[in-house]
């Protein structure tokens, strides 16, 4: 199969880098790149997916434009990134979700809502929408409880199972045994520098937005994200437990666990989209892939708007507008649960699975 113009100019790109070498101490990219002679198809999906797009190879690139070499690695990876979504998305016939993503997952999102509004309608009668209800198993009196984590059960399987066979595909792609990606060295290497995002800083300088090294807010809302988002699905998997094991319905106490990790993750993933996205329109155009900023911007957005319900349905619960503001926080978790495989999150699974790969790369290096 011919190479697609992102591939072909990815190879152009990393044979002049691999001449010149000038950043190989800016990231894991480099250091990958000059391992090899010549580039596979899968060889530049893996170094797309390593790159962080920090932006300091393009600042520090003495044949960036207006030089006729016109090397940009940051916008090229990025634009081939995404492509390695869409070809690795699962199953294939939904690939297409990653075009126009943005209003894709907007989509989705606002007939989610709907679904949830109609259904407690349905399944109650239009005033229970704005009844008061407040005490253990007030949620479950819009919704029962076994109804909502069956939907919620298969929607989060789904995601999984998804993502799961992307990342198949990706590794197959690359050129790795199935078993790399779970051995325990390579894996905690990866770990480690996916918790601390260790490529994300530009070789020290911080992320760039532009030819000024700036303060790295990139990385630190970065952090309350990624730390938000776990502390969230820490707080679900706990009131899991609760009710399965201890017999405790929710809603708890503002002092019960479930709320406490909820709250904090809450908090990290307002504090942490609102950032990158206000940090997105500041960033030098010429870094970005444009043409696919929605699906970033559509990722940031669900993630702020489920934070944001999870947070007033925490503050309003005991009024008239719980029901409302119930269907509205389950209405868009259910929306970014099914959209997890073809939105922006997909980019956490393979960059973790790309880290494994280095890992792997370095430790065979250092014992050949
Ligand atoms: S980005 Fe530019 S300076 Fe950096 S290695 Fe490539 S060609 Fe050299
Ligand atoms: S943009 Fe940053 S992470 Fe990506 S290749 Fe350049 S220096 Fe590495």
């Amino acid at each position: 199969m011919p190479r697609t113009e992102l591939l072909a100019e990815a190879d152009r790109l990393m044979t002049v880098c691999n001449s010149c070498r000038y950043c190989e101490g800016l990231c894991a990219v480099f250091p990958a790149m000059e391992m090899r002679r010549a580039f596979t198809d899968g060889d530049l999906a893996y170094f797309a997916n390593l790159c962080h797009g920090c932006g300091a190879c393009y600042y520090d690139c003495q044949f960036s434009p207006p030089h006729e070499f016109n090397v940009n690695v940051p916008r090229n990876l990025a634009a081939l990134r995404a492509e390695t979504y869409r070809t690795y998305a699962w199953p294939g016939a939904l690939a297409g979700l990653f075009a126009r993503n943005g209003l894709a997952v907007a989509l989705i999102a606002a007939l989610s809502v709907a679904g949830f509004l109609i259904g407690f309608v349905a399944a109650n009668d239009p005033a229970a929408l704005f009844g008061s209800r407040s005490g253990p198993g007030a949620f479950y009196r819009l919704m029962p409880h076994a109804a909502m984590a069956w939907l919620f059960g298969l929607a989060f399987l789904y995601a999984v199972l998804a993502l799961a066979m992307g990342v198949r595909a990706f590794w197959r792609d690359i050129g790795e045994p199935a078993a790399t990606l779970l051995a325990p060295g390579p894996l905690a290497r990866a770990a480690h520098d996916a918790a601390t995002l260790r490529y994300l800083d530009g070789g020290g300088v911080g992320c760039m937005n532009d030819a000024t090294p700036a303060p790295d807010r990139r990385r630190v809302f970065h952090h309350l994200t990624f730390y938000g988002f776990l502390l969230c699905f820490a707080a679900t998997c706990v009131a899991t437990l609760y009710h399965y094991l201890l017999g405790r319905e929710a809603p708890y106490a503002w002092y019960d666990l479930p709320v406490v990790l909820g709250t904090l993750g809450g908090l990290g993933l307002v504090v942490g989209p609102a950032g990158l996205l206000a940090i997105r329109r500041r960033r030098d155009p010429v870094l970005q892939d444009l043409p696919r900023a929605g699906m970033d911007v559509g990722f940031l957005v669900m993630l702020l708007s489920t934070a944001l319900s999870g947070l007033l349905l925490l503050v309003l619960r005991d009024g008239a507008a719980m029901g409302i503001l119930l269907a509205l926080h389950l209405g868009v978790v259910f929306g970014l649960f099914i959209t997890l495989p073809y939105g922006k999150f997909v980019h956490a699974i393979y960059r973790f699975a790309a880290l494994v790969r280095y890992a792997r790369e370095r430790r065979t290096l250092a014992h050949s």
